[in-house]
Protein backbone atom coordinates (compact mmCIF):
# COMPACT_ATOMS: atom_id res chain seq x y z
CA UNK A 1 0.00 0.00 0.00
CA UNK A 2 1.48 3.55 -0.73
CA UNK A 3 0.95 6.48 1.71
CA UNK A 4 -1.77 8.47 0.88
CA UNK A 5 -0.82 12.00 -1.08
CA UNK A 6 0.68 14.42 1.85
CA UNK A 7 -0.07 18.11 1.09
CA UNK A 8 2.27 21.02 1.84
CA UNK A 9 -0.55 22.37 4.49
CA UNK A 10 -4.15 21.09 5.55
CA UNK A 11 -6.18 22.45 8.26
CA UNK A 12 -7.19 21.10 11.71
CA UNK A 13 -11.25 20.95 12.34
CA UNK A 14 -12.54 19.35 15.12
CA UNK A 15 -15.67 17.51 15.11
CA UNK A 16 -17.04 19.88 17.81
CA UNK A 17 -16.60 22.57 15.39
CA UNK A 18 -18.22 21.02 12.67
CA UNK A 19 -21.64 20.60 14.78
CA UNK A 20 -21.45 23.92 15.86
CA UNK A 21 -21.37 25.15 12.16
CA UNK A 22 -24.36 22.45 11.35
CA UNK A 23 -26.37 24.61 14.16
CA UNK A 24 -25.14 28.25 13.17
CA UNK A 25 -26.22 26.95 9.86
CA UNK A 26 -29.87 25.78 11.17
CA UNK A 27 -30.19 28.96 13.29
CA UNK A 28 -31.97 31.34 10.48
CA UNK A 29 -28.89 33.64 11.19
CA UNK A 30 -25.72 33.06 9.00
CA UNK A 31 -23.98 35.99 8.36
CA UNK A 32 -22.50 38.48 10.89
CA UNK A 33 -24.17 38.37 14.03
CA UNK A 34 -23.44 36.56 17.48
CA UNK A 35 -20.53 34.59 16.90
CA UNK A 36 -18.55 37.49 14.97
CA UNK A 37 -18.88 39.78 18.38
CA UNK A 38 -18.20 36.34 20.22
CA UNK A 39 -14.81 35.43 17.77
CA UNK A 40 -14.05 39.06 17.86
CA UNK A 41 -14.48 39.05 21.81
CA UNK A 42 -11.95 35.93 21.48
CA UNK A 43 -9.54 37.43 19.57
CA UNK A 44 -9.39 40.53 22.22
CA UNK A 45 -8.48 38.65 24.62
CA UNK A 46 -5.96 36.37 22.69
CA UNK A 47 -4.34 39.94 22.16
CA UNK A 48 -4.52 41.00 25.64
CA UNK A 49 -7.66 43.05 25.70
CA UNK A 50 -7.22 44.86 22.41
CA UNK A 51 -9.63 46.15 20.16
CA UNK A 52 -9.94 43.68 17.63
CA UNK A 53 -12.28 43.70 14.56
CA UNK A 54 -13.00 40.90 12.34
CA UNK A 55 -13.35 40.84 8.35
CA UNK A 56 -14.01 38.79 5.20
CA UNK A 57 -10.33 38.49 4.71
CA UNK A 58 -6.45 39.65 5.60
CA UNK A 59 -6.34 41.67 2.50
CA UNK A 60 -9.41 43.75 3.24
CA UNK A 61 -7.96 44.27 7.14
CA UNK A 62 -4.81 45.88 5.59
CA UNK A 63 -6.84 48.02 3.06
CA UNK A 64 -8.96 49.36 5.75
CA UNK A 65 -5.84 50.04 8.04
CA UNK A 66 -4.66 52.06 5.26
CA UNK A 67 -7.19 54.18 5.17
CA UNK A 68 -7.50 54.26 8.71
CA UNK A 69 -4.17 55.55 9.13
CA UNK A 70 -4.78 58.48 6.54
CA UNK A 71 -2.57 56.73 3.59
CA UNK A 72 -4.02 58.30 0.45
CA UNK A 73 -3.06 59.40 -3.20
CA UNK A 74 0.75 61.03 -2.85
CA UNK A 75 1.84 58.96 0.09
CA UNK A 76 3.93 56.25 0.12
CA UNK A 77 4.03 52.76 2.13
CA UNK A 78 7.23 51.01 2.98
CA UNK A 79 7.28 47.16 2.33
CA UNK A 80 8.76 43.88 0.98
CA UNK A 81 9.28 42.23 -2.33
CA UNK A 82 8.81 38.61 -0.46
CA UNK A 83 5.61 38.49 1.06
CA UNK A 84 1.79 37.34 -0.79
CA UNK A 85 0.92 40.04 -3.77
CA UNK A 86 -1.83 41.64 -1.59
CA UNK A 87 0.48 43.20 0.87
CA UNK A 88 1.38 45.34 -2.27
CA UNK A 89 -1.64 45.48 -3.96
CA UNK A 90 -3.70 46.83 -0.81
CA UNK A 91 -1.30 50.17 -1.34
CA UNK A 92 -2.04 50.19 -5.00
CA UNK A 93 -5.79 50.26 -4.13
CA UNK A 94 -5.65 52.80 -1.46
CA UNK A 95 -4.11 55.14 -4.28
CA UNK A 96 -0.93 55.36 -2.42
CA UNK A 97 2.81 53.93 -4.14
CA UNK A 98 4.87 50.87 -2.72
CA UNK A 99 7.96 51.57 -2.41
CA UNK A 100 9.80 48.36 -2.03
CA UNK A 101 13.19 47.57 0.01
CA UNK A 102 15.25 43.87 -0.59
CA UNK A 103 15.38 41.25 2.51
CA UNK A 104 17.69 40.28 4.67
CA UNK A 105 19.48 37.14 2.95
CA UNK A 106 18.95 35.10 6.95
CA UNK A 107 15.31 35.98 8.08
CA UNK A 108 13.98 36.88 4.64
CA UNK A 109 11.91 39.47 5.99
CA UNK A 110 12.47 43.29 5.07
CA UNK A 111 15.61 45.12 5.80
CA UNK A 112 15.29 47.18 8.63
CA UNK A 113 17.94 49.34 7.50
CA UNK A 114 17.11 49.57 4.22
CA UNK A 115 13.69 50.14 5.12
CA UNK A 116 14.68 53.61 7.55
CA UNK A 117 17.03 54.28 4.38
CA UNK A 118 13.71 54.60 2.46
CA UNK A 119 11.44 56.70 4.33
CA UNK A 120 10.95 60.27 2.76
CA UNK A 121 8.53 63.13 3.62
CA UNK A 122 6.63 60.94 1.31
CA UNK A 123 6.13 57.75 3.71
CA UNK A 124 2.91 57.41 5.65
CA UNK A 125 3.19 54.07 6.74
CA UNK A 126 5.43 50.80 6.79
CA UNK A 127 4.28 47.51 6.48
CA UNK A 128 6.14 44.76 7.61
CA UNK A 129 5.43 41.06 6.74
CA UNK A 130 6.38 38.07 9.13
CA UNK A 131 7.30 35.89 6.61
CA UNK A 132 6.65 32.36 7.40
CA UNK A 133 5.50 33.27 10.81
CA UNK A 134 9.10 34.54 11.86
CA UNK A 135 9.03 37.81 13.29
CA UNK A 136 10.38 41.35 12.14
CA UNK A 137 12.47 42.70 15.23
CA UNK A 138 9.49 44.70 16.64
CA UNK A 139 12.27 46.62 18.89
CA UNK A 140 14.07 47.95 16.22
CA UNK A 141 10.85 48.46 14.05
CA UNK A 142 9.08 50.52 16.16
CA UNK A 143 12.12 52.27 17.17
CA UNK A 144 12.56 53.63 13.60
CA UNK A 145 8.67 54.10 13.16
CA UNK A 146 8.54 56.48 15.95
CA UNK A 147 11.65 58.21 15.17
CA UNK A 148 9.84 59.16 11.87
CA UNK A 149 6.68 59.68 12.96
CA UNK A 150 5.37 56.41 10.14
CA UNK A 151 2.49 54.13 11.25
CA UNK A 152 2.77 50.75 11.36
CA UNK A 153 0.45 48.45 10.02
CA UNK A 154 1.26 44.91 10.72
CA UNK A 155 0.95 42.17 8.61
CA UNK A 156 1.03 39.20 10.39
CA UNK A 157 -1.24 37.15 8.17
CA UNK A 158 0.94 34.39 8.99
CA UNK A 159 1.98 34.80 12.42
CA UNK A 160 -1.20 34.32 14.44
CA UNK A 161 0.19 32.34 17.03
CA UNK A 162 3.81 33.91 17.08
CA UNK A 163 5.59 36.15 20.22
CA UNK A 164 8.30 38.68 20.12
CA UNK A 165 10.26 38.43 22.92
CA UNK A 166 7.36 36.86 24.88
CA UNK A 167 4.50 39.26 23.75
CA UNK A 168 2.20 37.45 21.55
CA UNK A 169 1.88 39.77 17.97
CA UNK A 170 -0.87 41.17 18.26
CA UNK A 171 -1.18 41.96 21.90
CA UNK A 172 1.63 45.09 21.84
CA UNK A 173 1.88 47.69 18.49
CA UNK A 174 0.47 49.81 15.88
CA UNK A 175 -2.62 48.34 13.58
CA UNK A 176 -1.57 44.25 13.75
CA UNK A 177 -3.54 42.68 10.46
CA UNK A 178 -4.19 38.38 10.83
CA UNK A 179 -5.33 36.19 7.92
CA UNK A 180 -7.06 33.82 8.74
CA UNK A 181 -7.26 31.74 5.41
CA UNK A 182 -7.24 28.21 4.94
CA UNK A 183 -3.81 27.87 4.80
CA UNK A 184 -2.62 29.84 7.85
CA UNK A 185 -2.34 28.42 11.65
CA UNK A 186 -5.93 29.43 12.51
CA UNK A 187 -8.20 29.67 9.97
CA UNK A 188 -11.96 30.68 9.42
CA UNK A 189 -11.84 29.29 6.07
CA UNK A 190 -11.25 32.90 4.41
CA UNK A 191 -11.31 35.95 6.56
CA UNK A 192 -8.93 38.24 9.17
CA UNK A 193 -8.85 40.35 11.98
CA UNK A 194 -7.69 43.92 12.58
CA UNK A 195 -6.28 44.70 15.78
CA UNK A 196 -6.62 48.55 16.42
CA UNK A 197 -4.86 51.21 18.25
CA UNK A 198 -6.01 53.04 20.93
CA UNK A 199 -6.29 56.23 18.85
CA UNK A 200 -8.69 54.79 16.32
CA UNK A 201 -12.17 54.99 16.70
CA UNK A 202 -13.37 51.08 16.05
CA UNK A 203 -17.08 52.74 14.93
CA UNK A 204 -14.79 54.06 12.39
CA UNK A 205 -12.85 50.67 11.32
CA UNK A 206 -17.15 49.11 11.28
CA UNK A 207 -18.09 51.93 9.10
CA UNK A 208 -15.00 51.12 6.78
CA UNK A 209 -16.12 47.58 6.99
CA UNK A 210 -19.78 47.58 5.81
CA UNK A 211 -20.46 50.11 3.55
CA UNK A 212 -19.91 53.31 5.37
CA UNK A 213 -23.19 52.71 7.07
CA UNK A 214 -23.93 54.16 10.71
CA UNK A 215 -27.27 52.96 11.94
CA UNK A 216 -29.17 54.96 15.05
CA UNK A 217 -31.50 53.85 17.12
CA UNK A 218 -35.08 55.09 15.50
CA UNK A 219 -34.28 52.86 12.68
CA UNK A 220 -32.96 55.65 10.39
CA UNK A 221 -29.17 55.68 8.81
CA UNK A 222 -26.41 57.82 7.21
CA UNK A 223 -23.57 57.09 4.90
CA UNK A 224 -20.67 59.40 5.62
CA UNK A 225 -17.79 57.50 4.35
CA UNK A 226 -17.14 54.98 1.37
CA UNK A 227 -16.96 51.60 2.97
CA UNK A 228 -16.42 48.33 1.64
CA UNK A 229 -18.19 44.30 2.34
CA UNK A 230 -15.50 43.47 4.60
CA UNK A 231 -17.88 41.28 6.96
CA UNK A 232 -17.41 38.12 8.41
CA UNK A 233 -19.62 35.71 8.28
CA UNK A 234 -20.99 33.71 11.42
CA UNK A 235 -20.25 30.46 9.76
CA UNK A 236 -16.89 31.16 9.29
CA UNK A 237 -16.86 32.97 12.62
CA UNK A 238 -17.97 29.50 14.40
CA UNK A 239 -14.55 28.14 12.71
CA UNK A 240 -12.45 29.88 14.17
CA UNK A 241 -13.92 29.75 17.50
CA UNK A 242 -13.29 26.08 17.43
CA UNK A 243 -9.70 26.92 16.06
CA UNK A 244 -9.13 29.25 18.91
CA UNK A 245 -9.13 26.49 21.56
CA UNK A 246 -6.50 24.91 20.13
CA UNK A 247 -4.30 27.97 18.68
CA UNK A 248 -1.37 27.06 21.25
CA UNK A 249 -0.93 23.60 20.82
CA UNK A 250 -1.22 23.97 17.35
CA UNK A 251 2.32 26.28 17.40
CA UNK A 252 3.62 23.86 19.77
CA UNK A 253 3.35 20.91 17.19
CA UNK A 254 4.42 22.94 14.30
CA UNK A 255 7.72 23.79 16.39
CA UNK A 256 8.07 20.34 17.16
CA UNK A 257 7.83 19.55 13.56
CA UNK A 258 9.96 22.11 12.68
CA UNK A 259 12.71 21.14 14.91
CA UNK A 260 11.94 17.44 13.20
CA UNK A 261 13.28 18.95 9.63
CA UNK A 262 16.32 20.38 11.34
CA UNK A 263 17.20 17.15 13.21
CA UNK A 264 16.49 14.70 9.61
CA UNK A 265 17.43 17.05 6.57
CA UNK A 266 20.64 15.98 5.74
CA UNK A 267 23.10 19.05 5.20
CA UNK A 268 25.44 17.53 2.41
CA UNK A 269 22.15 18.14 0.20
CA UNK A 270 23.31 21.77 0.31
CA UNK A 271 19.76 23.57 1.13
CA UNK A 272 19.34 26.80 2.80
CA UNK A 273 17.12 26.50 5.65
CA UNK A 274 15.57 28.69 7.39
CA UNK A 275 16.32 30.58 10.85
CA UNK A 276 15.86 28.15 13.94
CA UNK A 277 13.79 30.13 16.06
CA UNK A 278 11.74 28.56 18.60
CA UNK A 279 10.62 31.20 20.59
CA UNK A 280 8.93 33.61 18.34
CA UNK A 281 7.82 32.01 15.13
CA UNK A 282 4.95 30.18 14.85
CA UNK A 283 6.49 28.08 11.84
CA UNK A 284 3.79 28.57 9.82
CA UNK A 285 5.64 27.46 6.65
CA UNK A 286 9.00 25.19 6.83
CA UNK A 287 10.44 27.00 3.59
CA UNK A 288 14.46 25.82 2.38
CA UNK A 289 16.13 27.50 -0.95
CA UNK A 290 17.17 24.75 -3.18
CA UNK A 291 20.83 24.62 -4.44
CA UNK A 292 21.61 27.12 -6.94
CA UNK A 293 21.04 25.73 -11.03
CA UNK A 294 18.57 23.63 -9.30
CA UNK A 295 15.34 23.57 -11.39
CA UNK A 296 12.30 23.85 -9.18
CA UNK A 297 9.91 22.96 -11.31
CA UNK A 298 11.74 19.22 -11.89
CA UNK A 299 12.21 19.16 -8.10
CA UNK A 300 8.31 19.90 -7.39
CA UNK A 301 7.52 17.37 -10.11
CA UNK A 302 9.35 14.41 -8.65
CA UNK A 303 8.47 15.35 -5.02
CA UNK A 304 4.98 14.93 -6.49
CA UNK A 305 5.44 11.89 -8.07
CA UNK A 306 6.99 10.67 -4.38
CA UNK A 307 3.72 11.33 -3.29
CA UNK A 308 4.65 15.02 -1.26
CA UNK A 309 2.84 18.31 -1.91
CA UNK A 310 5.47 21.42 -2.14
CA UNK A 311 4.55 24.63 -2.68
CA UNK A 312 6.10 27.71 -3.58
CA UNK A 313 5.59 31.19 -1.48
CA UNK A 314 6.76 33.49 -3.10
CA UNK A 315 8.01 34.58 -6.21
CA UNK A 316 9.47 38.27 -5.67
CA UNK A 317 6.37 40.65 -6.23
CA UNK A 318 8.00 43.02 -8.18
CA UNK A 319 8.68 41.04 -11.15
CA UNK A 320 4.78 40.32 -11.48
CA UNK A 321 3.81 42.39 -14.81
CA UNK A 322 1.80 44.83 -12.65
CA UNK A 323 4.48 45.88 -10.47
CA UNK A 324 7.34 45.74 -13.62
CA UNK A 325 4.40 48.09 -15.59
CA UNK A 326 5.14 50.65 -12.42
CA UNK A 327 8.65 50.97 -13.05
CA UNK A 328 10.22 48.04 -10.71
CA UNK A 329 13.03 45.44 -12.26
CA UNK A 330 15.08 42.39 -12.64
CA UNK A 331 18.10 43.13 -9.93
CA UNK A 332 16.15 46.28 -7.74
CA UNK A 333 15.95 43.10 -4.77
CA UNK A 334 18.83 40.73 -6.01
CA UNK A 335 18.04 38.73 -2.16
CA UNK A 336 14.30 38.75 -2.44
CA UNK A 337 14.73 37.56 -6.23
CA UNK A 338 17.07 34.75 -5.30
CA UNK A 339 14.61 33.90 -2.18
CA UNK A 340 11.47 33.90 -4.35
CA UNK A 341 13.48 31.58 -7.26
CA UNK A 342 14.88 29.04 -4.78
CA UNK A 343 12.10 28.78 -2.50
CA UNK A 344 9.95 25.83 -1.41
CA UNK A 345 7.61 25.15 1.15
CA UNK A 346 8.04 21.78 2.30
CA UNK A 347 4.58 19.85 4.43
CA UNK A 348 4.11 20.88 7.75
CA UNK A 349 0.72 21.19 9.53
CA UNK A 350 -0.11 20.54 12.83
CA UNK A 351 -2.08 16.90 12.04
CA UNK A 352 0.95 15.78 10.63
CA UNK A 353 2.82 12.50 11.66
CA UNK A 354 6.65 12.58 12.89
CA UNK A 355 6.92 9.75 10.42
CA UNK A 356 5.67 12.25 7.94
CA UNK A 357 8.73 14.12 8.45
CA UNK A 358 10.81 11.13 7.75
CA UNK A 359 8.81 10.16 4.15
CA UNK A 360 9.29 13.81 3.26
CA UNK A 361 13.42 13.89 3.90
CA UNK A 362 13.80 10.64 2.06
CA UNK A 363 11.93 12.13 -1.09
CA UNK A 364 13.71 15.07 -0.70
CA UNK A 365 17.12 13.82 -0.59
CA UNK A 366 15.92 11.03 -3.92
CA UNK A 367 14.21 14.00 -5.58
CA UNK A 368 17.49 16.02 -5.87
CA UNK A 369 19.83 13.08 -6.91
CA UNK A 370 17.28 12.68 -9.47
CA UNK A 371 17.57 16.15 -11.48
CA UNK A 372 21.26 16.32 -10.80
C1 LIG B 1 -2.51 35.38 3.36
C2 LIG B 1 -1.78 36.65 3.35
C3 LIG B 1 -2.42 37.88 3.11
C4 LIG B 1 -3.84 38.01 2.66
O1 LIG B 1 -4.76 37.34 3.42
P1 LIG B 1 -6.14 36.90 2.77
O2 LIG B 1 -6.92 36.44 3.94
O3 LIG B 1 -5.85 35.81 1.80
O4 LIG B 1 -6.74 38.08 2.12
C5 LIG B 1 -1.68 39.04 3.18
N1 LIG B 1 -0.37 39.01 3.49
C6 LIG B 1 0.27 37.87 3.72
C7 LIG B 1 1.72 37.91 4.07
C8 LIG B 1 -0.40 36.65 3.64
O5 LIG B 1 0.28 35.51 3.85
Amino acid sequence: MTAPFLPFTRPSIDEETIAEVANVLRSGWITSGPKVLAFEAALSEYCGGRTVRAFNSGTATLEVALRLAGVSAGDTVITTPLTWVATANVILEVGARPVLVDVDPVTRNFDLDQMEAAITPQTKAVIPVDLAGLPVDRDRLYAIAHKHGLRVIEDAAQAFGASWQGNRIGSTGDFVSFSFHANKNLTTSEGGALVLPADIDPGLCERLRLQGVRRFPDGGMDVDVLGGKFNLTDIAATIGLGQMKHIETFTARRRELARGYFARIDPALGLELPVADFANSNWHMFQVLLPAGTDRGRFIAAMKEKGIGVGVHYPALHLFSLYRALGFREGDFPHAERIGAATVTLPLFPAMLDGDTDRVCTALKASLSEIA
